[in-house]
């Protein structure tokens, strides 16, 4: 028998009716008192072209004027930016209670300039310094109470052509899809038909699908009622969504102020399912999928950044066990790392030592070997010049002339 009994083990789980109240009953409660104290956090992306609607869709979801009203001046009085820029406003806005703080990132100028083919990235390079921001923190020595800036949802703006997506937007998808939860809409929808807008659909599905591109879905099903399992295939039936945004109330033709826009033949109510999917895309986005959003933001597209990113460090993580970054570790490799520098840096001085030495000596030999040449030669001179002298010697002893050579010879040797 495996040693400790598993806990995931059914047949270890005691399945049993208690007789008395024990009070764990009450843990569902305890985690929203809290959740409720602490508050919640949402951080959501707009993407689109700019006057898509993308300001206006955020205060309708949220009720708030986030975003002042634009004031439209003339082209010439504007400034035209040259690259995409990324603009985060943050709100704290409160509900029955409950607190939550908005974060909305914008990408103003996406898709406004003749040639668009980087418009992308400096969306993607926020989305991963949020990724890279976290995992910083997370390997910070105090890593409770970590702030969590990632990217949950991505709103995608798409162009009420009634075509079909554009290659700017095939592109970005398939840069966003793995790093983002995507929720593609079709913005302004007002300006197309019923029809239209149910042929316009068809088409952006098919080329997600043609593409492969990984929307977000909703959850996983397993511990889901069936009620819940209704709603999410109620809600995911209407991607992409078919939105219109109006931040001003009207009256409809029955005299009802209603949020929506009004035109010479009647009003579109934004809270009006059967005039857009706004509601469907509130109820994802805040009344049901949130949690989910984020759950799967953390668990899955930030995971596999997180995996990835530390295997190109060098961090081999194990799939069966799983291995924290430890700082200890970290710096114990580095410390070897270092270590390793040092000494191979020694290693060549040492060699570059031994070799200057051996030069050195090697011209110390020769200089050697010419000086006892030198010696050997003014050695064999001077016993030259020393037998001459005993041949003179000899010559004035037994009386005989002396050369003129050796005069000359004797005369230099003096000198
Ligand atoms: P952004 O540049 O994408 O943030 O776009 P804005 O929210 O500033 O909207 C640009 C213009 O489109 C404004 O005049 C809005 O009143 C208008 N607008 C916004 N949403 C809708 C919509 O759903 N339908 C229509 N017809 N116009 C919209």
């Amino acid at each position: 028998l495996p040693y400790p009994p598993s806990a995931t083990d059914p047949k270890n789980i005691v399945r049993r009716k208690l007789t008395g109240y024990v009070g764990f009953a009450n843990l569902p409660n305890q985690w929203h008192r809290k959740s409720v104290r602490k508050g919640f956090n949402f951080n959501v992306m707009v993407v689109g072209e700019s006057g898509l609607g993308k300001s206006t869709l955020v205060n309708t979801l949220f009720n708030t004027s986030l975003y002042p009203p634009k004031e439209r001046k003339g082209p010439s009085l504007e400034i035209i930016p040259k690259t995409v820029s990324i603009q985060s406003i943050s709100a704290d806005i409160e509900e029955n209670g409950v607190r939550l703080r908005l974060t909305v990132v914008d990408t103003p100028g996406f898709g406004d300039f003749v040639n668009n083919d980087e418009s992308w990235r400096p969306i993607i390079d926020n989305i991963e310094q949020r990724f890279d921001a976290y995992l910083d923190a997370e390997n910070k020595v105090n890593r409770i109470n970590i702030i969590d800036n990632r990217i949950h949802a991505c709103v995608y703006f798409i162009q009420p052509t009634g075509h079909s997506l554009k290659p700017l937007d095939i592109e970005v998808m398939r840069r966003l899809h793995t790093k983002v939860n995507l929720i593609p809409v079709i913005a302004k929808a007002d300006t197309l038909t019923d029809e239209e807008v149910t042929l316009f659909k068809k088409r952006i599905l098919s080329d997600i699908q043609h593409y492969s591109i990984q929307i977000f879905e909703g959850p996983r099903y397993e511990l889901d009622d069936d009620e819940t399992i209704a709603e999410n295939n109620e809600i995911m039936s209407k991607v992409p969504f078919a939105v219109v945004g109006a931040n001003a109330e009207v009256t409809d033709n029955n005299g009802r102020l209603v949020r929506g826009r009004r035109y010479p033949w009647g009003v579109i109510e934004v809270d009006n399912e059967e005039h857009c999917d706004f509601v469907k895309l509130r109820q994802m986005l805040i009344r049901t999928h949130m949690e989910e959003l984020k759950e799967h933001t953390a668990n899955t597209l930030y995971e596999n950044y997180r995996s990835e990113k530390l295997e190109t460090m060098g961090v081999i993580q194990d799939p069966t066990v799983f291995k924290e970054v430890n700082p200890a570790v970290k710096q114990e490799e580095e410390r070897a790392l270092h270590e390793a520098k040092l000494a191979k840096m020694e290693a060549e001085m040492k060699m570059v030592f031994s070799q200057k030495v051996a030069e050195k000596e090697s011209k110390l030999m020769q200089s050697e070997e010419e000086l006892y040449a030198r010696h050997r030669e003014m050695k064999e001179q001077l016993e030259k010049q020393r037998l001459d002298l005993e041949d003179k010697k000899n010559r004035v002893e037994s009386g005989r002339p002396i050369e003129e050579k050796g005069k000359r010879k004797g005369f230099s040797l003096r000198n």
